[in-house]
């Protein structure tokens, strides 16, 4: 299904002959309706531009009157590329000055060839959304209470786990931000850095000069570091690196892609980390989903259908939900921004004694399930019962 933001000047820029106010118009739609990426797709007969709102791909149009190769040539110009190179993928950064803010936005590119021409993707870097707190990020109460209690260690290894686009970075972000304070050295390794903030030590990754995540990894032990920061534990050496860090007083967050909190310490021990050291080091995790928020200015009730309820585990009867009806505020999608979904471990002694015994994967599974209260389902049935998102968002973000 194609939905189409209800946008009436957005057309406008896609008709001009000027590849530069093509670019500028996308650019700046994406900048004000809060974008994370701007897609510009080839087909047979020109382009089309696409953009991720709120985790959802939106289409604007087709380009009508400028060629593809010219606002594609643009963008590379800009981002520093090679513009004759067009056979093989390539990445790159521009910044872009916003008008009606007077705010610099960056933009990560990265082009890759395919059948019809180059497609390009723009992500959106440094956006205006670390407004994010630990109150209004989505954890019940008693998952706030445990979050205090992980992040708060001297020392130990908090792993944010889920999917793309979860919102693994800015949970990372929200945590360092509540850390921050002028006598901690807090140090971040990431590809790319989503958020500039001044008070930490940032670094980029570039894998195509060898500067990886465990050569960064080497680099920020020997910096002094208080808090490290690592986008991502992608390999055995990163990890173990992580893990000793951690071993010696350091705290260290990062993220880990497995699709729930079990497989990440099957992971870890595939990796080759010995079941001992995750015991020690591991102090919680955390795994996480987003869903869209049903748009205040237009929530309507609506009455549950049978579907709804099985969805939800409800008894047969009448319940009202709510549902967004369109509106200008949300661009006639229904949703306005996104909450999260959270399951909380912290790793206290009975979990670490697991780990330790190395017992089957199953009683692990089993203990963690008595230790997750309430479970990601459960959390995404009460969203709904109150209104915050719908029956279609669960299905989309959690499933069946
Ligand atoms: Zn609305």
């Amino acid at each position: 299904m194609e939905i189409t933001l209800a946008q009436p000047e957005q057309s406008m820029t896609l008709h001009s002959d000027d590849p530069s106010a093509v670019l500028e118009g996308i650019l700046e739609q994406a900048v004000m309706l809060g974008a994370s990426d701007i897609h510009l797709d080839p087909v047979p007969n020109g382009m089309v531009a696409r953009i991720r709102v709120d985790g959802l791909l939106y289409t604007l149009g087709q380009f009508e009157k400028v060629s593809p190769e010219s606002v594609t040539s643009l963008i590379k110009v800009s981002a520093k590329m090679d513009i004759v190179e067009k056979r093989m993928p390539q990445d790159g950064h521009f910044e872009f000055l916003y008008p009606q803010s007077n705010q610099v936005v960056g933009f990560r590119v990265s082009t890759t060839p395919t059948v019809y021409g180059e497609a390009v993707v723009l992500r959106l870097l440094n956006r205006n959304s670390v407004a994010e707190t630990m109150d209004n990020i989505g954890f019940t109460p008693e998952q706030l209470e445990t979050v205090k209690k992980i992040i708060y260690s001297p020392y130990g290894i908090i792993i944010i786990t889920g999917p793309m686009g979860s919102g693994k970075t800015t949970l990372l972000y929200l945590f360092l931000r509540t850390l921050n304070n002028t006598q901690l050295n807090i140090i971040t390794l990431e590809d790319p850095i989503e958020y500039q903030i001044p008070d930490f030590r940032q670094m980029q990754v570039n894998e195509t000069i060898g500067w990886s995540f465990a050569k960064g990894m080497r680099a920020i032990v020997r910096q002094d570091p208080d808090i490290i920061m690592l986008g991502e534990i992608r390999d055995s050496e990163t990890a173990m690196m992580t893990f000793q860090a951690a071993l010696t007083g350091r705290l260290v967050f990062s993220t880990f892609h497995t699709f729930d909190i079990p497989g990440i310490i099957i992971r870890l021990i595939e990796m080759g980390i010995p079941r001992s050291v995750v015991s020690h080091a591991l102090t919680g995790v955390i795994s996480s989903r987003l869903v869209r928020k049903i748009c205040s200015a237009c929530a309507e009730d609506v009455p549950a259908i049978e579907s709804d309820l099985k969805l939800l585990g409800l008894p047969a009867g009448e319940y009202m939900l709510k549902r967004g009806k369109g509106c200008e505020v949300c661009h006639g999608t229904g949703y306005a921004g996104r909450t999260g979904l959270f399951e909380v471990v912290h790793f206290d002694d009975e979990i670490k004694e697991n780990v330790m015994q190395s017992n089957p994967a199953v009683s692990l599974r089993d203990l963690l399930k008595t230790k997750v209260h309430p479970a990601m389902r459960q959390i995404a049935v009460d969203k709904v019962m109150q209104g915050i998102t719908t029956p279609a968002e669960f299905m989309r973000v959690i499933g069946l």
